[in-house]
């Protein structure tokens, strides 16, 4: 069991008490079960967040990779021990269905034991000199006190895949994590504190966005910025960093596609689009929220999606066949039903169970023949809303599926290699699938946007090291004729 529901920072080594206004995180699937009350905070506890990650920086970083890299592992191995109960804390606080909850879990160990590796891979490059006889290469260093900043919707593997790198390259660590995920946050910071990771290193503020967030994205201790969330909120942080000229890197929203071509395999197509858009809820930042259908195939290919989505289980989140869930809170239930409300008449729409309904539950809804003009087509809904776009061949596909302002994740679905290589040179997506959904990708590949999706480098896998380290240029010449 937890030691520290009330105390939810995580500051210098120890857990603190949050002051200021009192917030409440709830549970999605019940919200008269409160799963923590916190203080919004302050932003003299960033202040003191700095100070605390700042004294910890040099020993840091002047420890050898595999020294942090042993660490790392025993991070990795505390969050195994744990695993269990990090999962049941995510299902109950952000209404994870079960299954993707221990995934996620699972996921962190993976991530903590790659960035463990990674501590101890060449990090620089020989670089031919000029001076006959000199030596030259690339140092990468760290670069300093990092923040991230993160959503709920990935309570355990947004601050991990940020937090793992950060530490893995020798800077040390402040989360902000969202208000709604505060308890697992804390959670995170015992496995931590549990694997010996030296006091500051890995320092946990939660509160409001607009206080702490605020102030770690302001701080001129902060030299660098890592922000997962919405694109409102990714745009003032950039703004706050560039201000000061710190760096950062936000990840923000998607409108995520998978076109379906005629000659494509309609069961797998209909099965992944049903998952991609309705599992979690729609609430993950890769999910399918358009589905862009030659005419010809339109419709065996909803007969099938319709049968796929009907057996996708609603609720409960604590049973391991749930694949949807409630969505996280009632402003963001309202949200969507009026979303869903505005766009018409529905072609799918799975109603709510009623031992369910005391729950933020949203009816998984899907539109077809939806203008790709439309609010509906162009707007992220974060919601288990899927907009079906009629086309008539491949070039139209692409135009649409290229006619919103993100680029995050795309998929297509087709027997055609030919369209498939065509499809990969010219869709305005960071992720990109062949025959896949357009949620998850490998812990170990490089994660991230384009154009509205995405600012800064990519995260995860190799990519990672270029934003949390920096890179100096070293000559040492002979210094004699
Ligand atoms: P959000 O932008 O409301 O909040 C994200 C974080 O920013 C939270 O910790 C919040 O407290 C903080 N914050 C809010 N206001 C702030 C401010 N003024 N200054 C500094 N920090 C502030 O997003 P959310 O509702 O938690 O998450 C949902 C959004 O996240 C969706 O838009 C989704 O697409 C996006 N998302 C993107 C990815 C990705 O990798 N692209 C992944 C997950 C979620």
């Amino acid at each position: 069991m937890s030691t520290v529901p009330a105390l939810a920072a995580f500051v210098g080594g120890s857990f603190r008490a949050t002051s200021g206004d009192e917030l409440t995180s709830i549970n999605p699937s019940d919200p008269s079960d409160v799963v923590l009350r916190f203080g919004s905070g302050e932003p003299g506890m960033i202040d003191s967040a700095v100070d605390s990650a700042a004294s910890a920086l040099p020993g840091w970083r002047a420890k050898t990779g595999p020294a942090r890299a042993e660490l790392l592992y025993k991070w990795a191995a505390q969050m195994a021990a744990r695993s269990e109960e990090l999962a049941q804390a995510v299902c109950r606080e952000v209404g994870k269905p079960i299954a993707e909850a221990r995934a996620e879990a699972g996921r962190c160990e993976m991530i903590l034991r790659y960035f463990a590796g990674a501590a101890v891979h060449a990090c620089g490059e020989l670089i031919p000199p000029q001076v006959a006889g000199s030596l030259q290469f690339s140092l990468r260093q760290p670069v300093g006190v990092v923040g991230l900043i993160t959503p709920w919707n990935f309570p355990l593997a947004i601050p991990i895949w940020k937090a793992a790198p950060a530490l893995a390259f020798g800077n040390t660590v402040i989360l902000k994590p969202a208000e709604a995920s505060t308890r697992v946050a804390a959670l995170l910071a015992e496995t931590a504190a549990a694997a010996s990771i030296p006091d500051g290193v890995f320092n946990v503020v939660p509160g409001s966005g607009g206080v702490v967030g605020r102030a770690l994205a302001e701080h001129h201790g902060v030299a660098a910025v890592s922000f997962t969330g919405s694109v409102g909120v990714g745009r003032r942080i950039a703004l706050a960093a560039a201000e000061r000229n710190a760096r950062f890197q936000t990840e923000m929203g998607g409108k995520n596609v998978a076109i379906v071509l005629e000659d494509a395999d309609l069961a797998l197509a209909a099965d992944l689009v049903a998952n991609g858009a309705m599992r979690y809820a729609g609430q993950k930042c890769t999910a399918t929220s358009r589905a862009v259908v030659q005419r010809a195939c339109l419709e065996p290919f909803l007969e099938r999606l319709e049968a796929r989505i009907e057996a996708l289980r609603l609720g409960p989140v604590t049973d391991p066949s749930c694949a949807v869930g409630p969505v996280i809170s009632r402003e963001a239930q309202e949200r969507i039903r009026a979303t869903v409300a505005d766009a018409g008449q529905p072609t799918i729409s799975i109603p709510i169970p009623d031992d369910l309904a005391k729950g933020f539950f949203v009816s998984p809804t899907v539109f077809r023949d939806v203008d790709p003009r439309s609010q509906l087509a162009r707007e992220e809904v974060f919601g288990p809303v899927l907009a079906i776009i009629v086309v008539d061949d491949f070039d139209e596909a692409i135009a649409v599926a290229n006619e919103v302002e993100y680029g995050l994740s795309a998929s297509l679905f087709t027997s055609d290699v030919a369209s498939a290589l065509r499809y990969i040179d010219r869709i305005e997506a960071g992720m990109v699938r062949v025959n896949g959904d357009t949620t998850g990708v490998d812990p170990h590949a490089p994660f991230g946007g384009m154009k509205a999706s995405s600012s800064g480098s990519r995260e995860q896998g190799p990519a990672a090291m270029e934003f949390y380290t920096e890179i100096k240029t070293v000559q040492i010449n002979p210094g004699k004729v």
